[in-house]
């Protein structure tokens, strides 16, 4: 939790993130879902039994939430989308799950690249830490 927020504080909000990389597949990472517009992937430090990423392929700007502009509604759409389909994909959409956003210092958010987080597979717990 310390290491999150310490993180959150020292991240880079412009510069290309890791996840560049793994869009790009220079880092491997175990993908779920890919279309032409939207990647998810397994979270390297799962919190949950069911922890992916669903990301857009182009960030353009939308280095988290509170950069959105209305060009961005149309993908933040489609992500949340993609959200649902990764938890059918996953198994969890039976017992319910989580769509979580985490932006800036306050959330918590390490990576700046706009990001959903579905977490499921246990019962979680409310409100969050
Ligand atoms: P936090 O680090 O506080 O969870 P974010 O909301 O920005 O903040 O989430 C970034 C997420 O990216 C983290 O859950 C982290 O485990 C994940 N992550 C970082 N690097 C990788 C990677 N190479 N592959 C998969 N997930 C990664």
């Amino acid at each position: 939790e310390l290491s999150a927020k310490s993180a959150a504080q020292n991240a880079d909000t412009n510069n290309p993130t890791i996840f560049d990389k793994i869009i790009s597949k220079e880092i491997p990472s175990t993908i779920v879902y890919e279309d032409d517009k939207v990647l998810a992937f397994r979270d390297i430090n799962p919190q949950a039994p069911v922890h992916v990423l669903v990301i857009p392929k182009f960030r353009d700007g939308l280095t988290q939430l509170s950069k959105a502009e209305e060009r961005h509604s149309e993908i933040l759409g489609q992500l949340l989308y993609v959200a649902r389909i990764v938890a059918e994909k996953e198994g969890i959409s039976k017992n319910g799950y989580r769509v979580v956003v985490n932006d800036g210092v306050d959330g918590c958010q390490s990576v700046y690249h706009l990001h959903l987080h579905v977490l499921g597979g246990r019962q979680l717990k409310w409100p969050p830490g």
